[in-house]
């Protein structure tokens, strides 16, 4: 299949297998907000939110799929009425057949998304999650395979996310053994014969696959498995994998004031103005960071850094997390635009003939003079 021929549903399959939208939060809505999955994607254009001047600029590079860190839609609209400015926008998208997908949570909490760009672009050493939410499970796999076959089952569990414990792929267990069985008069066996028991040189693979791999890895082996009845188990584990959640902790390189650590933010997030408060001679070296607006997470921070960064920030919270003796650095709501590379550059390697670009609009509500 050449690029030409991918779908918008291509593209999105290849993004939920980095990025699913499971890892949301509840309240959350994410996914597909307006159009179809359905139809060949024309250019993809990533964008932290949907204004029309996204949309305009989507027409004008003829990309017909807007991937979004904001969603477009969150609390369900009444009607659709096209003299509100949203209302304009789903019109404009729907008469140009341009769909707009949005990965938000999932994309704040997901390894490599927002939260760990903004913590990686400081540098940031030892990170772990600020907030969990929780850890990922496991299943265990157990399947018996005729020795012939044991690579091509491995390398379909493989290829679907079977085996990826931290930061370790393709680990497997094999023992060998013997298979027996007694085909009835109905089976179509791959080996033996109806009514004879046969005896069959076979592996036991044994795998851990993450919860949300278990249904596709499962379907891929069978699919890859030479018999008509498929011998496999899948068990519950107790133990836990990786923490995921909000935010990332961690340590600057080597200690800075706050004065040099605003700086650097500034600088390294790319936008216009910030704000911090603190002492900025203070010297910082722990840094709670939270994309979006984080500013119910200020007694947590205390708990874990010198300097909480993140947007939103009010008076009297900012307040009295500076008496409390905590350094805030408030980038704006609008950091989070580091998505937008990010996505780009996730999806272009695996679509080389799909024009994905970056949006050049400004979404930003505020100025700074
Ligand atoms: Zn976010
Ligand atoms: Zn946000």
């Amino acid at each position: 299949m050449t690029d030409k021929q991918k779908r918008i549903a291509d593209v999105i399959a290849y993004f939920e297998s980095w990025c699913p939208p499971s890892l949301a939060e509840k309240w959350d809505n994410v996914g597909l907000q307006v159009g179809t999955l359905d139809q060949a994607v024309s250019g993809v254009l990533t964008t932290l939110d949907v204004t029309e001047a996204v949309v305009d600029e989507a027409i004008m590079h003829n990309a017909n799929l807007i991937i979004a860190h904001h969603p477009l839609l969150f609390a369900p609209p009444k009607k659709l009425d096209i003299d509100t400015p949203k209302g304009r926008v789903i019109q404009k998208l729907l008469k140009h057949d341009i769909t707009v997908y949005a990965a938000h949570t999932n994309l704040d909490i997901v390894e490599g998304g927002v939260n760990d760009l903004m913590a990686d672009a400081l540098g940031l050493e030892q990170k772990r999650v600020f907030l969990p939410l929780g850890h990922q499970i496991f299943k265990k796999l157990i399947v018996f395979v005729p020795k012939t076959h044991e690579q091509n089952v491995k390398d379909a569990l493989h290829t679907n996310g079977a085996g990826n414990v931290g930061n370790y792929e393709k680990v497997s267990f094999v023992s060998e053994g013997s298979g027996y069985f007694q085909p009835n008069a109905e089976a179509q066996p791959f080996i033996g014969q109806a009514g004879e028991i046969e005896r069959v040189e076979e592996v036991r693979i044994e795998m851990l696959v993450p919860e949300e791999n278990i249904s596709k890895a499962v379907a891929a082996m069978i699919e890859a498995h030479p018999y008509e009845e498929v011998a496999y188990d899948v068990y519950p584990v107790e133990m836990k994998g990786k923490a995921y959640g909000l935010g990332r902790t961690g340590k600057l390189p080597s200690p800075m004031t706050l004065q040099e650590l605003a700086q650097l933010v500034k600088q390294r997030y790319d936008v216009q103005h910030i704000r911090f408060t603190g002492d900025a001679s203070a010297s910082v070296e722990t840094v709670a960071v939270l994309g979006g607006s984080g500013r119910d997470y200020i007694d947590q921070a205390m708990q874990q850094a010198d300097v909480y960064i993140t947007g939103d920030l009010t008076f009297h919270e900012t307040q009295d997390a500076m008496l409390a003796g905590l350094c805030l650095i408030d980038p704006g709501h609008y950091a989070e635009k580091i998505m937008k590379q990010k996505v780009a550059d996730y999806l272009q390697p695996a679509f080389t003939n799909v024009p994905i670009r970056v949006s050049q609009v400004n979404t930003d509500p505020f100025q700074a003079i």
